[in-house]
């Protein structure tokens, strides 16, 4: 069990809110974590602290920034067990994608040290001869990272990197279901050496602490990940006081099968995409769009490989789903299957058990309309969609029918209609013969419509929200 504390100007101290029991969503009698909630002084308090170190750190040689990263990506890997271990217990994803998940922010964070030696502007030709006329980038300042649970390592990781890295220090946030592992980040980012005031940190409800931190006056950036609902609202507070704001939000990413495919292949990645991490991923698949000559065939593989799928503490090896993440998820994930049941026909699943941990069948649904409650809202839960199609072209249409943009897949063994689907989909990461899910440290990883506030992070592209340019000219004195 750990104690889950403030870290605030390289001080642990306890929060002055509320202290939350944390228990492990695979067993509900194990303590996980006591969170002693931060409260607005706190914040205050943290934020203080950020601003306090701002210039010496951003004064330090970007390569000496880089190094300290270098560190935190040893020291992921010296503790990848442990690490792995804590975020499956305190958010019940299993021990093989948590310790996937350690090994790929290392990447992350190494992929960021090396940005700490890469070029920071360009030099461009003037009207004026005599002109030396360069950019720069520069630091933002002081930037908020408020994070989500389901990917309680990476996604913090890739926020706090490309901030420290690019110079600005943080405030960093994460969701209360996933702070005895953010409390660890930032355990390593100590022992690898950060100056403090560089990385503080602040724990318990967005209600209670979230205001404090996106309406703060001193605070430059706001880079969050999480629903809609929230995004929102941290976009209009932002906006409302000139801040910079980056949203990475919600998705409900359809699967395309095409006649030519291979059928047994494209079904087990679309449960793969749709079941990986209990559903709960951004880029989870959640409809799938299937060529009618083939949805018999289909659906029998679908219902072959849901039938594999074991559900269980993800700590056991032989389990390959865990449980959802809290009570809260749990009853969201039921509401939605007894929707499903009105609006479609059930195959197979459907069932769900509370009495260890919050446990829910892999769910799939047929003769699903595309314009359902099922089709259309995010469940962020392990059920999926199959929707008849009648063409390639009613397949996309119907795909892109949705507010939201975020990842998409084709399986096709036709490379024109690949090409085809590449030009008509409405989302930020297309795949062709792959899942939906993924991200690779160094491509730009984002949604399109509300999946995003258009920004993208990751790769190159995050040095756009995490600096400002300063655009540079320099003239010789009139006699030269
Ligand atoms: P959430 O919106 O409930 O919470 C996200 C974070 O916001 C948490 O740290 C939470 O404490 C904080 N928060 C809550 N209220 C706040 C407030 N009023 N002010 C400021 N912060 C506040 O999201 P979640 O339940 O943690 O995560 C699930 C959601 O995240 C899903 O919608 C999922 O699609 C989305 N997500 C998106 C991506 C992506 O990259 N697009 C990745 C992962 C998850
Ligand atoms: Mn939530």
């Amino acid at each position: 069990m750990r104690e889950v504390k403030n870290y605030i100007d390289g001080e642990w101290t306890e929060g002055k809110s509320e202290t939350i029991e944390r228990y492990n969503p695979a067993d509900q009698k194990e303590l996980v974590a006591t969170v002693a909630g931060s409260s607005v002084h706190d914040v205050n308090e943290a934020v203080f602290a950020a601003v306090k170190a701002k210039k010496k750190w951003a004064q330090t040689a970007a390569p000496e920034r880089g190094a300290y990263l270098q560190k935190v990506a040893h020291l992921f890997e010296q503790y990848a067990d442990e690490l792995a271990e804590l975020a499956t217990k305190e958010m019940g994803k299993r021990f093989v994608e948590t310790k996937g998940e350690v090994y790929r922010s290392a990447a992350i964070l190494r992929y960021y040290a090396g940005e700490g030696l890469r070029k920071v502007g360009e030099v461009l030709p003037s009207f004026d001869a005599k002109n030396l006329f360069f950019t720069k980038r520069v630091p933002v300042g002081v930037v908020a990272v408020i994070a989500p649970w389901n990917f309680p390592l990476a996604i913090p990781i890739w926020k706090i990197a490309p901030a420290l890295v690019y110079g600005n220090t943080v405030v960093f946030k994460p969701a209360l279901e996933a702070s005895a592992t953010g409390a660890r980040i930032v355990e390593l980012f100590a022992e690898a050496g950060l100056p403090p005031g560089v990385l503080n940190f602040v724990v318990g409800r967005g209600s209670t602490i979230g205001d404090a931190i996106v309406e703060h006056k001193d605070v430059d950036a706001i880079t969050f990940t999480g629903s809609n609902a929230i995004g929102s609202e941290i976009a209009k507070k932002a906006a409302a006081r000139g801040a910079k704001y980056q949203l990475e939000l919600g998705g409900k990413n359809p699967a395309i099968v095409l006649k030519d495919a291979n059928i047994e292949f494209a079904a087990r990645l679309v449960v793969e995409g749709a079941m990986k991490q209990t559903g709960q991923r951004c880029t989870a698949t959640s409809r799938v769009f299937v060529e009618k000559e083939i949805i018999d065939v289909f659906r029998t593989h679908v219902m072959e490989q849901v039938r594999r799928i074991r559900v269980g503490n993800g700590m056991d090896e032989q389990v390959t789903m865990g449980p959802v993440v809290s009570k809260g998820q749990f009853e969201t994930v039921q509401r939605y299957i007894h929707i499903g049941k009105q609006e479609g026909r059930l195959l197979i699943g459907g069932g769900a058990s509370d009495d260890v941990g919050w446990y829910i069948e892999p769910t799939v649904f047929d003769s699903v309309s595309h314009r359902a409650i099922i089709a259309t809202e995010e469940i962020f839960g392990p059920v999926l969609s199959i929707v008849e199609a009648a063409s390639i072209d009613e397949a996309i249409e119907m795909a892109n029918d949705s507010i939201y943009g975020l990842s998409a897949s084709l399986f096709t063994n036709d490379v024109s209609k690949a090409l085809y689907f590449i030009e008509h989909i409405e989302v930020g990461m297309v795949q062709v013969n792959g899942e939906t899910g993924g991200a690779e440290p160094q491509a730009p990883f984002g949604g399109m419509k509300q999946s995003s506030s258009g920004t993208r992070e990751q790769g190159q592209a995050a040095i756009e929200f995490f600096t400002a340019y300063q655009t540079i000219s320099i003239r010789p004195h009139p006699n030269m």
